[in-house]
């Protein structure tokens, strides 16, 4: 008799995972509480399977054997709660997809950098020759690739809650960024809950696995003291040298893996900023395990193009240099960006407020801000912390009228730098739309 799964869920990792489980013979059913794009549905009457949108018929979700949970649906909602008392196993994308693969994973999590590490370590790879599929949380469902695409590495941007639906799951490297609260009303607001749930991506890991790290992050050395890890532990650290992992010495990266050591100058790094060199160290050692030159190394490191809407140079007008950091959607992404800026700065700031808490920013506003544009809704708490060392402030609820603003206000020199450190849903669809709209009324200027 085949097994039974039900997908929750018809997103990219419903629609992966119903590929891939029919694929090895499974009797499917897949049901969305909202309704289910297009390109999904044709995917769905293409592969012919059972699926229903805008309710969840319990009863057939009852009788599966097991349950593929999307990200996005909270453990908290009911049907979540009603499989768990019946104790029917309820897992996410990335577990089932690795119950069929044999490939090595380089899976990669964490509050912030996740996306540009997975780009990077990707975009090596392939200036390596190395011939791997890059996917997850950033976008390509990993149990479609696995279903559709053979691979000899795989990377993927892993949420913490995907971690949440796993099991065996257990990547052969696996790189933790950073870990700064975030998410938390999906956690208890415990900060614990949310620290344990990204360590589980170490947690099937064995003495033949790497598990690289901040070592600067307090959040994760104190965990670490606490709930040791079985894999080989390479930390990277921007204050400090370390001895087998990587750190910055004399304006230098240094990676330091078994004796072997490789070097380049930050200089020479295509994305800058404190950051950013940290995430060129995550990637760089990565680079290092799976042994490759380090010429290749070196010149990937310095070509790589930077994704979308993370520091993204955007125009010089005037000598004055546009910066779209749109998916700075909470505080501590907008300290790194602020910190990165190299001169004046005019900060276009706001959006939804995820309860920010905005004291970690007053010397960096204070040293490099010259004005503010608010655009936002609610600017309120905006106003509050930063009114008494920014005279400068204006408020908008337009991006053109922001971007406006900020031309107005900025002179030869200085950076518009739009780093919002809030969710964009109040004025736009997300943060991509957010901005795009940076970039066009930027162009239009
Ligand atoms: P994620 O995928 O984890 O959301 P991204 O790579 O998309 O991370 O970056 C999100 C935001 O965080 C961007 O504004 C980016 O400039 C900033 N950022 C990138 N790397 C780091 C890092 N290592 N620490 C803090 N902020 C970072």
């Amino acid at each position: 008799m085949s097994k039974k799964i039900a997908i929750l869920g018809g997103g990219e990792s419903g629609i992966g995972t119903a590929i891939l489980a029919k694929k090895n013979g499974y009797e499917i059913f897949l049901s969305d509480k909202g309704k289910i794009k297009n390109k999904y549905k044709e995917v769905l009457e293409h592969i012919e399977i059972d699926w229903e949108e805008e309710k969840h018929s319990e009863a057939r979700i009852f009788d599966a054997d097991v349950v593929m949970k999307s990200p996005g649906i909270p453990d908290s909602a009911p049907l979540i709660k009603q499989l768990r008392e019946r104790e029917i196993p309820l897992i996410s994308e990335i577990e089932f997809a690795s119950w069929f693969t044999e490939t090595p994973v380089i899976g990669i999590t964490g509050s912030n950098g996740k996306t540009t590490v997975t780009s990077l370590v990707q975009h090596v790879l392939k200036e390596a020759n190395i011939d791997s599929g890059m996917g997850g949380n950033i976008g390509n469902s990993f149990a479609k690739m696995v279903a559709e695409e053979d691979h000899d590495w795989f990377v993927l941007e892993i949420s913490s809650f995907q971690l949440d639906g796993i099991e065996k799951f257990r990547p052969h490297i696996a790189i933790l960024t950073n870990i700064t609260p975030d998410h938390l009303d999906r956690y208890e607001y415990k900060l614990e809950n949310y620290i344990a749930s990204k360590f589980r991506i170490a947690e099937n890991q064995t003495e033949d696995d790497y598990f690289i790290y901040d070592a600067d992050d307090s959040n994760i050395t104190e965990w670490l003291k606490k709930n040791p890890v079985r894999s080989q532990k390479l930390p990277f650290s921007l204050e400090r040298k370390i001895e087998n992992g990587a750190y910055i010495e004399n304006e230098n990266m240094v990676v330091n893996i078994n004796n072997t050591q490789f070097t380049m100058p930050t200089s020479e790094l295509a994305l800058q900023g404190k950051h950013n060199a940290k995430n060129a160290m995550a990637a760089a050692t990565v680079s290092q395990l799976l042994r490759i030159r380090k010429q290749t190394i070196r010149e990937s490191m310095s070509n790589f193009q930077g994704v979308e809407h993370r520091l993204e140079k955007v125009l010089k007008i005037n000598n004055v240099q546009y910066i779209n950091d749109s998916k700075a959607t909470n505080v501590n992404a907008t300290f790194y960006a602020l910190e990165s800026m190299d001169s004046e700065t005019v900060w276009i700031v706001g959006g939804v407020d995820k309860g920010n808490v905005y004291d970690d920013l007053l010397p960096l506003v204070n040293e490099k801000v010259k004005a503010i544009v608010c655009l936002g809704v609610d600017n309120e708490k905006i106003k509050a912390s930063f009114g008494n060392i920014v005279e400068n402030m204006v408020e908008t609820t337009s991006m053109v009228d922001a971007v406006e603003a900020a031309y107005k206000l900025a002179e030869k020199g200085d950076n518009v730098l739009l780093s919002p450190a809030c969710a964009s849903f109040d004025l736009f669809e997300n943060y991509e739309d957010r901005g795009r709209q940076f970039k066009e009324a930027v162009r239009n200027l």
